[in-house]
C-alpha cells in the first residue's frame, strides 16, 4: 500500500465510521425494522461459511476488502456504540479516543520500557495521575509519589490479577519459609468472576467451583459484603494455620451496582495485614463528580484499586486504570530483568522513569496513553462529569416510570446508572420464564439491546430464593433521555403483548 493509496483509504475510514455512528442514532423511535438491529442477528456459523479457507496468496485490492466489512462484517456486529445499547455495562468511545487509536497504531511503538518511547511512559504517568486527582485518591498512590504507582491496564480483570501477585510477593517476601499454598483469598458473592479467575492464575484455585483457597463472603442488605462475615472467615483461615493474603472489595457489582463498605473492610485488612484491592471497574468513573466521590470513601486503607474509563469515560476499549500505593510489592511480583532489556536509561532507576513492563503481565505494551489524554483534553473533566451526571439522572427517570408502572417492580436499589428490575410477580420459575420470555422479545426486536442477572434473596421467613432480574445500563456513549424514554415505551409495549 502507498502512502497516497493509505491517505485516500484512510480518508474513506474515518468517513464510513463518522457515517457509522450516525447511523446509529435513530433506531429505536424509528418505525419498522430497525437497519441496524442493536444486537446482532447472525447466527452461528454464518461468517465463517462466507470467509475462505485459507489467506490469499496474491495483494487484493483495497476496495475489495474495505466492501466486505459491510458485506460480512457488519451483519456480525453487536451496536456496542448505539445509543440503544442497555446492556452489561457500556464499552464508551468517543472520536478524540478513536483518534488516540489511530495515532497510537501509526507511531507503532512498543513502550515496554522508558528508553523504548519516553513519551509513551512519560505521557502515561502524567495522565493517570491527572486522572487520580479528579478521583481524590489518596496522594500515596500518585506517580509522584514515594511508594505509589498507576498505569493503565488492559482490563479490570488484569488489575485484579496483578494486584493479587503484589500482595503474594508481600506475603511471601522475606519469609522464604513461608507457605504459598496456604495464601487465601476473599472477596463477596457478588464480586465479578476475574477475582476466582485471578485465583486460579496465581495457583491459588484449580477450578472456578475450587474453594480451597477462595473465600466467597455472604453479603447483607443490598448485596454488599458483610464485613463481620469477612473478619470471622480470616480468623477462621489463621487459626486453622492458613495466611489470609488479599480481599478484594466491589464499589459498584457487575449484577447491581452494590458498594461494598470498604472502610469497614480496609479496617478489617489492615489489622490482619492483608492486601485490599477495590475494584470499581464500572463505578468508580462516578467519582469524578464530588457529588458521587463517597463511592470511594475509605480508599485511603486500600493498597490498590482499578477503574475502567473504558466503561463509562468515553476511552475506548481497552483502557483500565490500576494504582497501588506499594510499587515495591509490584515490581517484586512483576519485574524480571534478562539481558536482552538492560539498557542505560533503567540503570539510574530515577522515579521518572519507570518502566512500565514491570507493572503488568505481559512485555510490550500499546501506546494507551494517547486516547486518554485526548479524551481529558478534548472533553475536559466539567463535560464528564455532566456526561456521568445526566446519565444517572437519565436512570433515575427510568427507575420512576418502572415504579409507576404495576406490571413492573425494582429489584435493588439504584446506585446509580443501573436500573435493576421485572415484571413483577413471586420469586420462582413462573416469574423467572415470563421475564426471560420479555427480554428475548425485546432483544429480538432490534432496537434496543439489555441483558439480566440472577440476584439471590431471602425472604422475610428466611427462605431463600432467587429473581431473574432485568438490568437496564443507560451508560452509552451518545445515550440521551429521549433514547431512554423510547427504550422504556418498547418495553411497555413488549410486556403488554407477553
Ligand atoms: C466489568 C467489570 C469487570 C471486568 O472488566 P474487564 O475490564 O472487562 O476485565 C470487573 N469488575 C467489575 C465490578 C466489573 O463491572
Amino acid at each position: 500500500m502507498s502512502p497516497d493509496e493509505f491517505r485516500r483509504a484512510g480518508h474513506a475510514m474515518i468517513d464510513w465510521i463518522a457515517d457509522y455512528w450516525a447511523a446509529l442514532g435513530e433506531d429505536a423511535t424509528a418505525p419498522g425494522e430497525p437497519r441496524l438491529p442493536v444486537l446482532s442477528r447472525a447466527r452461528p456459523g454464518d461468517l465463517l461459511a462466507a470467509l475462505p479457507q485459507s489467506a490469499p496468496e496474491r495483494p487484493e485490492a483495497w476496495d475489495a476488502i474495505a466492501g466486505d466489512v459491510d458485506r460480512l462484517i457488519m451483519p456480525g456486529i453487536t451496536h456496542w456504540q448505539s445509543p440503544n445499547f442497555y446492556a452489561y455495562f457500556p464499552a464508551e468511545a468517543s472520536f478524540p479516543a478513536v483518534l488516540g487509536e489511530v495515532l497510537s497504531a501509526g507511531l507503532g511503538v512498543n513502550g515496554m520500557l522508558w528508553a523504548t518511547s519516553p513519551a509513551a511512559t512519560e505521557l502515561e504517568l502524567r495522565v493517570v495521575d491527572w486522572m487520580a486527582e479528579l478521583l481524590g485518591l489518596p496522594e500515596g498512590f500518585w506517580n509522584t509519589s514515594a511508594a505509589g504507582a498507576g498505569c493503565i491496564q488492559g482490563t479490570a480483570s488484569e488489575s485484579t490479577l496483578i494486584a493479587l501477585l503484589a500482595a503474594r510477593a508481600r506475603a511471601l517476601a522475606g519469609d522464604p519459609a513461608a507457605d504459598p499454598a496456604a495464601l487465601v483469598v476473599y472477596t463477596s458473592t457478588q464480586a465479578h468472576s476475574s477475582v476466582i479467575k485471578a485465583a486460579m492464575i496465581a495457583g491459588l484455585a484449580a477450578t472456578p467451583e475450587d474453594r480451597r483457597r477462595v473465600r466467597l463472603i455472604e453479603t447483607y442488605g443490598a448485596y454488599a459484603m458483610d464485613p463481620a462475615a469477612l473478619e470471622k472467615a480470616i480468623e477462621n483461615d489463621r487459626a486453622g494455620g492458613l495466611r489470609p493474603c488479599y480481599v478484594c472489595a466491589t464499589v459498584g457489582t457487575t449484577s447491581s451496582t452494590a458498594v461494598d463498605p470498604v472502610p469497614a473492610i480496609g479496617a478489617i485488612a489492615r489489622r490482619h495485614g492483608v492486601w485490599l484491592h477495590v475494584d470499581a471497574a464500572h463505578a468508580g468513573a462516578a467519582a469524578i463528580c464530588p457529588e458521587f466521590r463517597h463511592l470511594l470513601a475509605g480508599v485511603e486503607r486500600a493498597d490498590s484499586l482499578c477503574f475502567n474509563p473504558h466503561k463509562w469515560l468515553l476511552t475506548n476499549f481497552d483502557c483500565d486504570l490500576f494504582w497501588t500505593s506499594d510499587r515495591q510489592s509490584l515490581e517484586r511480583a512483576l519485574s524480571i530483568t534478562p539481558e536482552y532489556l538492560r539498557n542505560t536509561a533503567a540503570a539510574t532507576g530515577a522515579p521518572a522513569q519507570p518502566d512500565l513492563r514491570d507493572w503488568q503481565v505481559p512485555l510490550g505494551r500499546r501506546f494507551r496513553a494517547l486516547k486518554l489524554w485526548f479524551v481529558l483534553r478534548r472533553f475536559g473533566a466539567e463535560a464528564l462529569r455532566a456526561h456521568v451526571r445526566e446519565h444517572v439522572r437519565v436512570a433515575g427517570a427510568f427507575e420512576t416510570w418502572v415504579a409507576a408502572d404495576g406490571r413492573f417492580e425494582l429489584l435493588a436499589p439504584r446506585t446509580l446508572n443501573l436500573v435493576c428490575f421485572r415484571l413483577a410477580g413471586p420469586d420462582g420459575p413462573e416469574t423467572d420464564a415470563r421475564n426471560r420470555d420479555l427480554l428475548n422479545r425485546i432483544n429480538a426486536s432490534g432496537k434496543i439491546y439489555l441483558t439480566h442477572t440472577v440476584l439471590s434473596r431471602r425472604g422475610p421467613d428466611g427462605r431463600a430464593s432467587s429473581a431473574f432480574t432485568l438490568r437496564m445500563c443507560v451508560g452509552g456513549s451518545s445515550t440521551q433521555e429521549r433514547h431512554v424514554r423510547a427504550a422504556w415505551e418498547q418495553m411497555a409495549e413488549q410486556a403488554g403483548r407477553g
